[in-house]
């Protein structure tokens, strides 16, 4: 099966990425995958959105939000590659993902083509998350792999997407060798991106600070000099 044949020749007027997570905290594994997105999807613009209040992460104890858009921002520094949004910041109650990507729906003109990132053990939750159906309906997903030491998740990542997406959302999904992409008549695609597999976690990270042992390689210095002044994690 062929992976990452993105056919990037459309004619519209800007790709953009929204990348979203808890970010708790920012590492190499999402900096490194949100690159080879960008790289291959041509995305003009990549923006990284952390939820304010993960809906699915409610009852466990989430860094607060500003100190997670700190290490957001000491991480990217002034960084062309990508952008930061606090949208979810500034809403009011649980982050629902329909409602950030209505928001930049309303920010792009028509035309503008816009790709929600995640991976894939994030894809296979979408379930359980607001008015997911209408998810499918208005913006192409990209689903990057994952190693599968951390979440467990089937190694044969195509597999496991094409059977979800027929369970869950629709029979009407082919995969398209062509486009490394489930495709559909009536819907948007969903691509299966193969990033390159770091087996970095956030929750990785917290547990080595909670050991007292070195995150230091793992995410960039100047958020590990953050966490350790902040005293996070411990
Ligand atoms: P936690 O361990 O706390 O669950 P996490 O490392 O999975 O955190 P999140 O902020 O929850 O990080 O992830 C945001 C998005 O980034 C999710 O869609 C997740 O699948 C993806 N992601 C996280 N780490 C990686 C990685 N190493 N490679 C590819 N995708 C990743």
């Amino acid at each position: 099966m062929n992976f990452n044949k993105i056919v990037t020749d459309e004619v519209c007027l800007k790709r953009i990425g929204l990348f979203g997570g808890t970010f708790d905290p920012i590492h190499f594994g999402h900096l490194r995958a949100a690159l080879e997105v960008r790289e291959a999807f041509a995305l003009d613009e990549t923006c990284l959105i952390p939820s304010a209040i993960p809906p699915h992460k409610i009852k466990s104890c989430v860094t607060k939000i500003d100190q997670r858009l700190a290490m957001i921002q000491l991480a990217l520094g002034n960084s062309p590659l990508f952008t930061v949004s606090d949208i979810e910041l500034k809403r009011l109650g649980p982050s629902y993902s329909i409602d950030t990507v209505d928001y930049f729906k309303s920010l792009y003109p028509d035309g503008s083509r816009l790709f929600l990132i995640m991976g894939v053990d994030a894809f296979l939750e979408i379930h359980t998350w607001k008015a997911y159906n209408e998810l499918f309906q208005g913006i192409s997903i990209v689903v990057m792999t994952r190693p599968a030491g951390i979440k467990e998740i089937n190694a044969d990542s195509v597999k496991t997407i094409g059977a979800y997406l027929k369970d869950r959302i629709s029979t009407g999904y082919h995969y398209s060798d062509k486009n490394s992409a489930y495709i559909h008549t009536s819907l948007p695609d969903v691509h299966v991106f193969k990033v390159s597999p770091l087996d970095i976690s956030s929750s990785m990270i917290r547990n080595l600070v909670k050991q007292g042992k070195s995150i230091r390689f793992f995410l960039p210095d100047k958020v590990v000099n953050y966490i350790n002044n902040q005293g996070l994690y411990r």
